[in-house]
């Protein structure tokens, strides 16, 4: 019974990149909770232009295509 073997290492998967994605914290949120701002080069840059780092803080939901 191979593939009974294969499902449950693709669910595996699944869940721990499931569970990964959903915990995934940024550099930024971290230290938002903190009450610190981010000591990343990249975020600290991207924070003197009022934006956010890209690089650390990819878009999680599409909002408008
Ligand atoms: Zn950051
Ligand atoms: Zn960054």
């Amino acid at each position: 019974m191979k593939s009974i073997k294969l499902i449950t290492v693709i669910i595996c998967t699944l869940a721990w990149v499931g569970s990964t994605t959903l915990h995934a914290e940024s550099c930024c949120e971290k230290a938002k909770k903190d009450g610190k701002a981010c000591a990343h080069k990249c975020c600290i840059d991207a924070a003197k232009e009022k934006k956010v780092c890209e690089k650390c803080n990819p878009k999680k939901t599409e909002e408008k295509k």
